[in-house]
């Protein structure tokens, strides 16, 4: 197993049933961003759908986009929402706007000092990281600051 940034125990991620996020964790395991991109009107966005959020087309496929973006909104946590997390915290959540991807917005977690200043517009950059022997293997896409 990788090193976790978050203590083990979590639940882990896996593809919804319907199959609609499974090229990005796909993707993850690759190394790679992949959200959905509309073959229409050619804008990205995030979460997935199974229609374009701006012009209702149903040509929507996945597309590779830097891991690179800037911090939307961050929160430091510092009670565990996860008993598996008790002894763990603060750590901080970012919300990371991706100026490649039409300024869609993900979420994840800012890996490094969890007490570091962190001010809205900071540039970071994605952490891939990887479960390959946790079963389901998983990826995970996590941040630095640049
Ligand atoms: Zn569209």
């Amino acid at each position: 197993m990788t090193d976790s940034y978050l203590l083990p125990g979590l639940p882990k991620p896996v593809a919804s049933p319907d199959g609609l996020d499974t090229p990005f964790w796909d993707g993850l395991r690759e190394g790679r961003l992949l959200l959905q991109r509309c073959g229409s009107c050619r804008r990205f966005q995030w979460g997935p759908e199974w229609v374009c959020h701006r012009c209702r087309s149903l040509e929507l496929a996945y597309e590779e986009t830097p891991a690179e973006g800037l911090v939307y909104s961050h929160q430091r946590v510092w009670h565990p929402v996860h008993p598996a997390l008790k002894d763990q915290g603060p750590y901080i959540i970012v919300l990371v706007e991706l100026p490649a991807a039409d300024r869609v917005r993900i979420i994840g977690n800012l890996v490094g000092d969890p007490q570091q200043e962190l001010v809205i517009g900071t540039p970071v950059s994605g952490v891939f990281e990887h479960h390959p022997d946790d079963d389901p293997p998983y990826s995970l896409l996590q941040w630095t600051a640049a």
